[in-house]
């Protein structure tokens, strides 16, 4: 069953059955207690026949005839006996008890029909008696005869159909109103959820750009629209990029790859001797050619987290001094410098080998980018609970526009193309997700034509994460 019909059934019975039971609750509770007024209207107005009857009984010394009292039964519709201590008739209103119950019942059918019922109930007949007092003491027995639903006036009856029909007429139009409310409610609520099924549906079937365009107040469905939204440009990216990946890593392979293949065919051809130097080429090329499909296993497995981590405790300190002097010989030879200021003694649990990559990459990258009196200076101190170290260079910098894409996979700006620098764009993807892979953080400043500043922050603990 479809959702807005699901809804707009649901509201329309929980409309209808409160309706209902709040019109059988009222109208019971109104109509009895209308029916106890009348009750108790009808005792007090039997207890001013009795003490007018009783009032004349003592002023015509105890003698009353049919006469005296019929115009009360008359008044009242009601039968009237008087009986003596012995239980005799003494008088009675003229009309027989018969006679006076079909006259009443007479009446009230009229009433009855003209307010359209059919009510057949005609009520008991029903007798009370009083006491007449004079002289203090009981001297006679008023008989009162009446049917018992003859509370029920004309206008007692209208009161109470009214009251009926206004039950009705509410609850219809109630109903009306919860029908359109549940309706537009059911739509309103249904309609976004189709668009964002269509449009996950569009995304399912490969129409990444697919979007959902809802205007709605309810906080969940902008929610849910948001993250469909936010999957559909999630999954736009990953398309991008995986086709991004597959043709850099095409391009990357092709360049060696071919300088091999022409090498090798011109030793087929006797062009070129397959001695020792030509060889040692092409060696150099095989170990390039290595080297970018490490480089990339390793970009890749990163990603998809399945680096395989060897956390130790250890001296960062002297390890990043260790690397630093590894570095001398190459700065040396270039007659470049390069200096440091490392804070003693601080040590961290981290992945030790990772931690020398990360260094490595990062200085490798200064050296290629530096110029005449190229100058780089690495640091190392302690912040809270994390060590900070930078590595800052004065060599060509980099350009506003290129920042932040540097951490990208094969991202390679034009200064470093321009070069030849024999990078693959891949050093600084891997540096940033070995340092992520320890909770930590990699910024980088640079001013095109003054230098750049990489400064990574990574926490003195990292064996939790
Ligand atoms: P590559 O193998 O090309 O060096 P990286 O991912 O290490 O790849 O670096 C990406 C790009 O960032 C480089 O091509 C270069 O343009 C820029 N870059 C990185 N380090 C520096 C630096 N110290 N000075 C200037 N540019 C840099």
């Amino acid at each position: 069953m479809k959702l807005s019909k699901k809804l707009t059934l649901s509201f329309v019975l929980v409309i209808l059955f409160s309706i209902f039971i709040i019109s059988l609750i009222s109208n019971t509770m109104i109509s009895n207690r209308f029916d106890t007024y009348l009750i108790e209207e009808q005792e007090k107005r039997f207890e001013i026949i009795r003490k007018d009857i009783n009032n004349l009984f003592i002023e015509r010394n105890r003698n009353l005839t049919n006469d005296d009292i019929a115009s009360y039964a008359d008044r009242e519709g009601i039968y009237i006996e008087i009986r003596d201590l012995n239980n005799n008739m003494v008088c009675h209103s003229n009309n027989h008890s018969r006679g006076l119950r079909y006259g009443i019942m007479g009446h009230m059918k009229r009433h009855h029909r003209m307010m359209g019922h059919n009510l057949d109930n005609r009520g008991n007949y029903i007798e009370k008696t009083f006491p007449l007092i004079s002289d203090d003491r009981e001297a006679a027995t008023l008989v009162i005869g009446y049917i018992d639903n003859s509370h029920l006036t004309e206008s007692a009856l209208i009161f109470k159909n009214t009251l009926y029909r206004s039950f009705i007429i509410s609850g219809l139009i109630t109903t009306l109103f919860g029908v359109m409310i549940s309706v537009l409610l059911a739509r309103g609520l249904s309609r976004p959820l189709l668009n964002i099924t269509n449009t996950a549906n569009e995304i399912r079937k490969g129409n990444m750009q697919s979007r959902v365009l809802i205007r709605s107040n309810t906080k969940e469905i902008v929610e849910l629209s948001n993250s469909i939204n936010y999957l559909g440009e999630a999954l736009e990216k990953q398309e991008n990029l995986r086709k991004r990946y597959a043709s850099d890593i095409a391009h990357e392979l092709r360049t060696p790859l071919t300088t091999l293949k022409s090498h090798v065919e011109a030793m087929i051809d006797r062009v070129w001797k397959p001695d020792e130097e030509n060889l040692n080429i092409l060696l150099a090329e095989i170990h390039e050619l290595n080297k970018l499909v490490d480089d990339l296993k390793n970009s890749f497995q990163t990603l998809e987290g399945q680096m395989n981590m060897n956390k130790t405790l250890f001296d960062i300190s002297s390890e990043i001094k260790d690397i630093i002097s590894t570095f001398k010989p190459i700065f040396e030879k270039n007659r470049y410098a390069l200096e440091y200021a490392i804070e003693k003694n601080i040590e961290i649990t981290m992945d030790r080998d990772r931690f020398r990559q990360i260094i490595y990459n990062l200085l490798s990258n200064s050296i290629k980018y530096l110029d005449d009196n190229g100058k780089v200076f690495v640091s190392l101190d302690r912040v809270d609970d994390n060590i900070r170290i930078t590595i800052e260079d004065n060599g060509v910098g980099i350009e506003k526009k290129d920042l932040p894409l540097i951490f990208e996979r094969f991202y390679r700006s034009d200064t470093s193309r321009n070069r030849k620098t024999g990078g693959t764009g891949l050093g600084l993807s891997i540096t940033k997700t070995l340092i992520e892979a320890h909770k930590g953080s990699i910024f980088v400043d640079s001013t095109l034509g003054k230098g750049t500043k990489f400064t990574i922050l990574l926490p003195i603990d990292t064996s939790n994460y």
